[in-house]
Parts: C-alpha cells; structure tokens; sequence
C-alpha cells in the first residue's frame, strides 16, 4: 500500500485557514487572469493554437499545481471538524475546498447567536436600514444604528480615528434584499455574500437533494405566484432561498454540535413557514 505523503503544515486553527483560503484565493486569481490574457492576446496575434499551449503549460498549469498543492493545507483542518465528519461530507456539491473558505470566514458559530445575525452577516436578510451620519457619510446598514446607539465608524485618518458621529437619518427597507449601492459603506461582510451565492450555485449545479428537494420547490412556488416574473428573476430568487435554508442548515447544526442553543429560524417559529431539516445525500 502506497503511504499518503505527509502535511507539510498542519493548520492549528480557523485563524490559520484562513490565511491559507487567502493564499489558494490568491494563486486562483491569478491562474485564471493569466490563462485569459494569454488567450485573448494570442488571438489578437495570431498565435498558433501548439504554442499557446506550450505557454499555458509554463504559467497557469504550473499555478493550478501550486493551487492543489494547498488543498490538503485546507483539508488538515477542514477534514476533523465535525460539521464536515458529521453533516457537510454527505452532501453533494459541497466540497473540501468550498468547506474551508466556510470555516475561516465564519470562524466560531458563537458569533451568531440567531440565524438572523448570520443572515446579515452573509447580507442575506430581507431588510436593511439605510443611514447617514450627521457628518453626511451614508451606510447600509443590517440594524438600526439609533436602537443601538451606535455611531459612524468611518475611518476620518490614517491613525485610526473614526468619525464618530451620531446617526441623524435613518430609512428603513423592508421585503428587499441590501445591494451594494454607489456612495454607501456596506455593513455586511461581501466575501461572506459572495460565498453565499457560490455555495448555493454550487449545490445547484450538483443536482443533489438541496437542489431536488429545496431549489426547485422554491422555483415553482415562487413562479405560481409570480406569474409575471422573468425566469432569471424566478431562478435567482430560489437560489437566495437555498443559500438562506443552506446556511442555516450549516447554523444549526453547527451550534447542535457544540452544545449550543439552537432555535428554530424566525419565520418557522412566528410565521408559520414550512421547516426542513438538514439534508444529507448518502
Ligand atoms: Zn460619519
């Protein structure tokens, strides 16, 4: 039998992983950005199609080994925890690599005592706040900066200092889902957002049970009472509803299996909306 050849780094902590997803992200980046400059410029020279290839294999081929060589980086961590040994490594779509990008940004389920927070976190709620500080910086903001007595945290220096004004206008937005919008500060995290959306793509793509059992009976509930809506709209509305039930999936069970309190989300508990238990594949 073949020995598996051992980690040369073994991530200690989520902390650590984290610095290894920015080194994979980073390297990724790159591989892609050099295979399509080297492409588009190549047309443009008429490049035969055998030297272009040549190139390829001394740039980004050698870059998606370096990008592989990381993958068990991201797997010494990823692989032990028991969200991915109990629940994550039975689902479809979901693999190490997207598993690790996860954990180093969520980091410690203690940081969401409610779904809803997470939800924010990833800007996924269907409400917001839209703000402005008495100093005319504008925010969108995930709660109301007045309730809690916060203030504009807008960086006035390179020395850290913050504005620190009061909030003086405050719109709130319900039933509609926050957009980066030009000449606002965003108060959710977009990595996380972004994250979001690959996961649930991601699990789309895969044509497991998250997206036989969840994304498409979304997609013809929301298409019977939307009659009018373009399917794009349809589809990526049921997209943000299994990034939302995926996520809180991943909430709930992860805080179960620290001994942590985990409540139903808001709309089940209040609202009467359907609940759906994790799902596993195999
Ligand atoms: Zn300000």
């Amino acid at each position: 039998m073949r020995k598996k050849k051992p980690v040369e780094f073994e991530v200690a902590d989520a902390k650590e992983l984290k610095l290894v997803c920015i080194a994979y992200e980073a390297i990724q980046k790159i591989r892609i950005l050099t295979a399509n400059k080297i492409d588009g410029t190549a047309d443009a020279y008429h490049i035969p199609k055998k030297r272009v290839a040549k190139l390829h294999e001394l740039f980004d081929v050698k870059l998606k080994e370096q990008e592989k060589s990381l993958i068990p980086l991201l797997n010494s961590y990823g692989s032990i925890h028991p969200v991915w040994v109990e629940w994550l490594s039975h689902v479809k779509g979901i693999g190490p690599v997207l598993w690790a990008s996860m954990l180093s940004i969520i980091q410690d389920i203690n940081r969401f005592p409610t779904i809803s927070k997470m939800y924010a976190y990833f800007g996924l709620s269907s409400m917001y706040y839209k703000c402005e500080c008495a100093e005319g910086h504008k925010h969108l903001m995930m709660h109301d900066p007045i309730d809690r007595k916060d203030l504009c945290n807008v960086l006035k220096d390179d020395k850290g200092h913050k504005c620190n004004a009061k909030f003086t206008n405050v719109e709130k937005v319900e039933h509609k889902a926050p957009h980066r919008t030009a000449g606002y500060i965003v108060h959710w995290n977009p990595t996380a957002k972004t994250l979001a959306w690959k996961t649930a793509n991601t699990l789309f793509m895969c044509g497991g049970k998250y997206k036989t059992q969840i994304f498409d009976h979304y997609k013809e509930k929301i298409a019977a009472s939307n009659k009018d809506m373009p399917k794009m709209h349809i589809h990526n509305r049921a997209l943000r509803k299994l990034a939302k039930i995926f996520l809180s999936h991943l909430w709930t069970k992860w805080r179960e299996l620290e001994g942590l309190p985990a409540d139903k989300p808001y709309s089940v508990a209040y609202k009467g909306e359907e609940y759906i238990a994790p799902i596993i594949d195999d």
